[in-house]
C-alpha cells in the first residue's frame, strides 16, 4: 500500500501534519500535541508514517548493544516519590558495592563480549568525588576499549558539590578518569512543575540543561530519556520532547531519545491521592515513540525501545512505530526490578536477534555511539 492511501478519509488537521513530516519539515508544538490525541484511522496514518520516517534513516535495521548495567549503590537521599530502587543507609537491603565489586562485574562484562558498562547509583552520602573517579580509573584498567557511560546528571550534580567545583571542572576531571558518555537520565519530565511533585530534590530543568549541554560541548555524549505515564499531562510531554529537540539543535550531542514509561507497582507516587495517575494503555506507549519520531526526525536519528520497561513482547512491537533500537542485553538491571517491572534481568543477544527478526527487521550490534560492529 502506498504510504499515500493512507490519508484517504481521515482527518484533514492531521493530514496536513502527517504530509508535512513526510516532506521532513518539522512539527511544531501544538501539531505535536494533535498527534497524541489521535486515535482510529489517524492512528495508523501516524503509524505509518513514523515507520517510513525511520526506514528513511535506518531502512529495516534494527540495532542492539551488549552491555551490562552496575548499579553500584543504592543508598540515597533524594527521595524521588517514583522510585523504590533507593534505600536509606540503615535500611536491610541497603548495599555500596566496593571497588572489587566493581572490578570484578566488569571483568565479567568484559569476558561476555560487552562493548558498554553503564554504571549509576544513588546519590550516597558516603561517596567522595574519587569514589567516582576509582570507578573509571577501574574501568579503563581492565579494559580501555570498554566504554563508559556513567553517572546520570544528578550524580553530575552532586559530584560537583563533593568537589566544589564547578560542572565543567567536574566534568573535565571525569572525562580524564575515563568517562565516554553519560546516561541522560534523572531527566524525567523536563516541565519544573511536575518535577516539584515527583522529584522535588532533584536538579531542575534549567539545570539538567545545563549539564546536558556542558558535556555535549566538553566532547562527552549522553543519551536523552522522558519518564512517562504518571501525573504529567500531553503538553508536558511535548515540552519535553522541545527542550530536547532545542538542546540537540545547539549541540549535536544526543545519541538518542529512550521514552521510559513510569512503572506503577510500588512507588509512593501511586498512592499521592492529590496527584493521582492517569491511566496510560499501549496506545499511549505507541504514540510517544511515533511523536517522537516525527517531532525529533532529523535531530535524533536514533529512538529506543525499553525491553525491561515494556517487556520484549510489546517492545517488539514498538518496532514498527518508528522505533530502530532494540536497547541492550543489560546482564542486571535493579531499578526497574525494584520498581515492579516483571521483565527479567537479562535478554541474550541470540534472543534479541530473534525478536528483531521476527519482527520482519534486520538485527545488528552496534556500539555506545551508533556505529555497527556486525550485522546478522
Ligand atoms: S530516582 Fe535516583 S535520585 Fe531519585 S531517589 Fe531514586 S536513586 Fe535517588
Amino acid at each position: 500500500m502506498e504510504i499515500t492511501e493512507v490519508f484517504n478519509h481521515i482527518n484533514n488537521d492531521i493530514k496536513v501534519i502527517l504530509k508535512k513530516a513526510l516532506n521532513s519539515e518539522e512539527i511544531s508544538a501544538e501539531e505535536a500535541l494533535k498527534l497524541f490525541k489521535v486515535t482510529g484511522k489517524e492512528f495508523f496514518a501516524l503509524q505509518n508514517v513514523a515507520d517510513k520516517l525511520c526506514f528513511l534513516k535506518k531502512e529495516n535495521i534494527v540495532t542492539f548493544i551488549i552491555n551490562r548495567n552496575i548499579n553500584f549503590t543504592n543508598i540515597c537521599f533524594q527521595k524521588c516519590k517514583f522510585c523504590s530502587f533507593s534505600v536509606p543507609k540503615d535500611h536491610r537491603d541497603a548495599f555500596l558495592l566496593t571497588i572489587e565489586d566493581i572490578r570484578e562485574k566488569v571483568i565479567e562484562a568484559k569476558s561476555f563480549g560487552c562493548t558498554e558498562v553503564c554504571i549509576q547509583g544513588g546519590i550516597n552520602p558516603e561517596l567522595k568525588f574519587d569514589s567516582y573517579l576509582e570507578i573509571l580509573k577501574t574501568v579503563k584498567e581492565i579494559d580501555s576499549k570498554i566504554h563508559t557511560h556513567a553517572f546520570s546528571p544528578q550524580e553530575i550534580f552532586f559530584m560537583s558539590k563533593l568537589f566544589d567545583n564547578s560542572i565543567e571542572n567536574t566534568l573535565k576531571e571525569l572525562k580524564k578518569a575515563g568517562l565516554d558518555s553519560i546516561p541522560g537520565t534523572a531527566a524525567e519530565i523536563l516541565v519544573d512543575e511536575i518535577r516539584k511533585i515527583i522529584c522535588p530534590n532533584k536538579v531542575s530543568t534549567s539545570q539538567w540543561i545545563d549539564i546536558i549541554t556542558t558535556a555535549h560541548n566538553l566532547g562527552i555524549p549522553t543519551t536523552s530519556t522522558i519518564m512517562y505515564g504518571h501525573i504529567e499531562k500531553l503538553s508536558d510531554r511535548v515540552n519535553h520532547l522541545e527542550v530536547l529537540r532545542r538542546i540537540q539543535k545547539d549541540t549535536n550531542g544526543f545519541t538518542e531519545f529512550v521514552p521510559l514509561p513510569f512503572v506503577k507497582a510500588n512507588p509512593i507516587l501511586s498512592n499521592l491521592k492529590k496527584f493521582p495517575l492517569k491511566p496510560s494503555y499501549g496506545m499511549s506507549d505507541l504514540k510517544l515513540f511515533c511523536v517522537a519520531r516525527l517531532f525529533l526526525n532529523n535531530y535524533i536519528d536514533n529512538i529506543q525501545c525499553s525491553w525491561v520497561k515494556l517487556g520484549p513482547s510489546f517492545a517488539q512491537v514498538s518496532l514498527n512505530y518508528g522505533v530502530n533500537d532494540f536497547s541492550g542485553t543489560l546482564m542486571e538491571e535493579n531499578i526497574s526490578k525494584s520498581a515492579g517491572a516483571e521483565f527479567g534481568e537479562y535478554l541474550s543477544p541470540e534472543k534479541m536477534i530473534e525478536i528483531i527478526k521476527t519482527a520482519g527487521k534486520h538485527p545488528a550490534q552496534r556500539d555506545t555511539l551508533y556505529n555497527i560492529i556486525k550485522y546478522y
